[in-house]
C-alpha cells in the first residue's frame, strides 16, 4: 500500500505541468491592438429632440433612413478603403450639411431675423487639433471650413465675416445666403420641423484602420436664434472632442447646457482619469448630470477600442452606425435598439 503513494504523486504533478503549459500558450500577449477592436467604426447622428412616431409620418421617416443610410456608405467607401477617420467624419458631415432634411448647411433652421447662421467643428484625434467656425452664411460647406482653419491657419476657431473671407481664400465653395433655406419644400418641412421641435444637428465620430479617432459636428443652432447666438457645436470640448487616448465624441441638444457642462470633454475625461467606460460615461452625463439641469440631447461617441455609444435624453436622436462586416442600423425612435 504504502509504495503506491510516490507514483499518485508523480501522476498528479505531471498533470498540473501540463495543465500550466497549455494555459501558457493560450495566454494572450499584453501589447498590441486589443483582439476585439473591430478595424474600424462609424457612427452617425442626425439630430436629438422630441422626435416621435406621432410626430414624424412614416413617408418622412423613410425619407431620413434613407438619408442616414447613405451617409453611412459614403463613410464605408473612405474607411473600408483605409481612409483616414478624419476623411470620413469630414465627408460624412458634409453629405448630411447638402441633404435639406437636417439642420445643418442646406436646410438649416432660420434665426429670428430669418437668416440662416451656420457653425462647425472638426477634431482629429491623432494630433489632438481642431478647427471651428461660427456663425456664418455663405459658407456652403461649414464642416469643410472648420477642417481648413484646423489645418491652414494658426487658430482654432473663426467666426462670422473673417471665417468667410478665410474660406474664400482656402478656396471653398462660396453661396449666397439664401442657398441654406431650399424655399418651396422647405416650407413643408419647416412647417413639420416647427411641430415636432426637430433640432436636426448633424454630426460623425470614426475610428480608421490605423486606430485613429475624429470627430465633427455641424449645425443651424437653435431655432430663432438671436444676438449672434453660438451653440455647442463650434465649441471644442461641448459639442465635439477627440482624442486617441480615450474616445471622438459630437453631440447634439440644447447648446447652452452641452457648453456649459463641456459634456464631449467630459465623457473623455471620465474615461481618462476615472477609468469610466464609455456607455456608463455618456449615460451619467446625459440621464443624470443634464436630466438634473433640464438639459436635453444626445451624443455619439466611439472609444479607442471600437467600443460605441448612441445616447440621448430626448425621445429620439437620427442615428446610425457601420461596422466592418458591413452591419449598419439607422435609427430615429427612442424605442429603436
Ligand atoms: N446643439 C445645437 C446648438 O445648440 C443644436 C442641436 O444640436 O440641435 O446649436
Amino acid at each position: 500500500m504504502k509504495k503506491r503513494y510516490p507514483v499518485i504523486i508523480m501522476v498528479i504533478l505531471l498533470t498540473g505541468a501540463v495543465l500550466v503549459m497549455a494555459n501558457l500558450r493560450k495566454k494572450i500577449p499584453v501589447s498590441g491592438p486589443a483582439p476585439t477592436r473591430p478595424e474600424y467604426v462609424l457612427v452617425i447622428h442626425g439630430g436629438a429632440g422630441n422626435i416621435t412616431r406621432e410626430s414624424l409620418p412614416d413617408s418622412m421617416a423613410a425619407e431620413y433612413y434613407r438619408e442616414l443610410q447613405t451617409a453611412l456608405v459614403v463613410g464605408h467607401r473612405i474607411l473600408d478603403t483605409g481612409g483616414t477617420a478624419l476623411d470620413a467624419v469630414e465627408a460624412v458631415v458634409r453629405f448630411l450639411e447638402d441633404c435639406p432634411l437636417f439642420n445643418a448647411g442646406k436646410g438649416a433652421v432660420f434665426t429670428a431675423e430669418g437668416k440662416n447662421e451656420l457653425d462647425a467643428s472638426i477634431m482629429d484625434g491623432a494630433t489632438g487639433l481642431a478647427g471651428a467656425v461660427a456663425g456664418v452664411t455663405t459658407i456652403k460647406n461649414p464642416v469643410s471650413a472648420a477642417r481648413a482653419v484646423m489645418e491652414k491657419s494658426l487658430h482654432v476657431m473663426l467666426a462670422g465675416r473673417g471665417a468667410e473671407a478665410f474660406a474664400r481664400q482656402m478656396g471653398l465653395e462660396m453661396v449666397a445666403p439664401e442657398y441654406f433655406s431650399t424655399p418651396d419644400r422647405y416650407q413643408s418641412w419647416k412647417e413639420a420641423r416647427e411641430k415636432m421641435d426637430k433640432k436636426g444637428t448633424v454630426g460623425a465620430v470614426a475610428l480608421d484602420k490605423k486606430g485613429n479617432l475624429a470627430a465633427a459636428t455641424s449645425t443651424g443652432g437653435m431655432m430663432m436664434k438671436q444676438w449672434g447666438r453660438i451653440g455647442d457645436s463650434p465649441v471644442i470640448g461641448a459639442g465635439t472632442f477627440a482624442s486617441n487616448r480615450t474616445c471622438a465624441v459630437s453631440c447634439t441638444g440644447h447648446g447652452e447646457y452641452f457648453i456649459r457642462n463641456a459634456v464631449a470633454y467630459d465623457l473623455s475625461a471620465r474615461m481618462q482619469y476615472a477609468g469610466t467606460p464609455l456607455r456608463k460615461g455618456a449615460h451619467e452625463i446625459l440621464h443624470v448630470k443634464l436630466k438634473e439641469q433640464g438639459g436635453t440631447g444626445g451624443l455619439i461617441a466611439i472609444d479607442k477600442n471600437g467600443n460605441f455609444v448612441m445616447d440621448f435624453n430626448t425621445t429620439g436622436m437620427f442615428r446610425g452606425y457601420l461596422l466592418p462586416s458591413g452591419e449598419t442600423k439607422v435609427m430615429i425612435f427612442g424605442d429603436e435598439k
